[in-house]
């Protein structure tokens, strides 16, 4: 399918700040109200669903300007060995009141820099969560790395305890992108982890990029994206570069003079989807494309993709259990985040507490809401009919205001409202966030704590 032209009038009007929607209602809504006691009372009352298991691994051993993870960044590499102990006791503390016979369907560790541990305590996590969990035999292991900081041996040792999923971080191939964005990374690297990677067994493979980053011009976004088609990866995430240097501090090395301006970083942005759809891949939504044959897009087809922290997902079945510093569960009706602070995560795990430090139990109408924008981010429609019928609404009474404040949206042609479906245009799909925002019930107080829609 050919791609929209952009529009760069219409763009700039809906760039206002809005969540990413990878949680509803979203983290700000989490109260300190809410326990870890809450949190385990959620599991223990859960039927048999498979889980998906998520792992915060937060060590970086330098600071990438742009960064908007939770790091704790350091030198000193025995940090990382007591924190497996730590990870695989709050794995202990939660497991037990887990019902029996729960298989784990996915596994996924993200940071910080997963293999900024040595390719032996990767080993001992992997196998302290296999001991402590039975995993389904198609399950989906996938692991962040940084082509930096990634040995053979890494590989090695993830490929043999039978990981299949492999996410690279990129952003631009551009020297002096990348010295302004202090992580120097050759393409040599990336080539080389992707390729041993691939050789040990690793079959799907992700490339995250990301665009309105300091220095960048269409030219040199260019070239960027020619190199990465090279790689072949299955699915490539484009992120928008965030400019929070009032809420992250290591960004403020970033001169705001050298970022491109918002008519450059539409230009990249039409550029790389031109570019991605001519190669093949296909827009899944939100900053993801995966080529036609991937897992992503098969479950958008079915109807079955569905949105976590981690992004889009295809095992919407899935109670996801998250662990280490920061990491947030989201058991049933309720979503759990543990400290963000590295070392009152620690202190609660080895004081056998629970390190939940915030959440929320969702209400009928967060469950309905979180339906409605989940649906419409994962499939880009929305049967109002069916969602009716299952939560014994009238859809457009009960969402009223949310369709008054979408006509301008339908004027300016994102969506249509029609037989009782709500189908997002190509053009709309971009703006996905923006038509979300309509069924946000708590946005009103808080968007200024959100990154730009476009
Ligand atoms: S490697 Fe990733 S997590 Fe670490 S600082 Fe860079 S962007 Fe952030």
């Amino acid at each position: 399918m050919k791609p929209p032209e952009l529009d760069f009038e219409l763009l700039s009007r809906y760039s206002v700040a809005g969540p990413r929607y990878t949680s509803y209602p979203t983290a700000p809504q989490f109260s300190n109200q809410f326990t870890g006691e809450d949190l385990l009372r959620e599991i223990a009352d859960a039927d048999a669903r498979p889980l998906s298991l998520y792992v915060h691994l937060p060590f970086c051993a330098s600071v990438c300007f742009y960064c908007g993870c939770n790091v704790t960044f350091t030198a000193d590499r025995s940090r990382s060995a007591a924190y497996v102990r730590t990870l695989l006791r709050e794995v202990d503390l939660t497991r037990e009141h887990l019902s029996a016979g729960r298989e784990v369907a996915q596994l996924h560790w993200g940071g910080g820099t997963p293999t900024f541990f040595a390719p032996r305590e990767l080993d001992e996590l992997i196998g302290g969560i296999g001991e402590r969990f039975r995993f389904a035999a198609d399950a989906e292991l996938g692991v962040e790395v940084d082509p930096r900081a990634t040995t053979a041996e890494h590989l090695r040792v993830l490929g043999a305890a039978g990981f299949n999923r492999l996410s690279v971080g990129i952003q631009d191939f551009d020297a002096d992108v990348q010295r302004a964005i202090h992580r120097e990374q050759s393409a040599e690297q990336t080539l080389t982890v992707i390729t041993e990677a691939r050789r040990r067994g690793m079959r799907s493979v992700s490339v995250d990029l990301m665009y309105g980053l300091p220095r960048q011009s269409r030219d040199s976004f260019a070239r960027t994206l020619d190199l990465t088609l090279t790689l072949n990866p299955d699915r490539l995430a484009l992120f928008n570069f965030a400019y929070l240097p009032g809420m992250l501090r290591h960004q403020r090395a970033i001169k705001a003079a050298e970022l491109p301006s918002p008519a450059v970083k539409l230009a990249i942005f039409q550029l790389a989807v031109e570019r991605l759809s001519a190669a093949g891949y296909e827009y899944v939504g939100m900053d993801h494309f995966a080529r036609a044959d991937d897992d992503l897009c098969r479950a958008q087809r079915e109807g079955k993709l569905s949105r976590n922290f981690q992004g889009y997902s295809t095992h919407a079945d899935c109670d996801l259990l998250a662990f280490g510093v920061s990491a947030i569960s989201s058991p049933g009706r309720v979503y759990a985040q543990n400290h963000k602070n590295i070392n009152d995560y620690i202190a609660a795990i080895e004081g056998s507490r629970s390190a939940v430090a915030r959440g929320i139990r969702l209400t009928d109408d967060d469950v309905l809401r979180r339906e409605v924008i989940m649906r419409l981010m994962c499939d880009f429609e929305l049967d109002t009919l069916a969602v009716g019928e299952k939560f014994k609404i009238d859809f457009f009474k009960y969402f009223a205001a949310s369709c008054s404040a979408l006509k301008p949206l339908v004027a300016d042609g994102l969506l249509v409202v029609s037989g009782g479906k709500i189908t997002v245009t190509p053009t709309g799909r971009f703006l996905i966030r923006n038509i979300a925002m309509c069924f946000d019930a708590y946005l009103k107080a808080r968007r200024q704590r959100f990154s730009k829609t476009v």
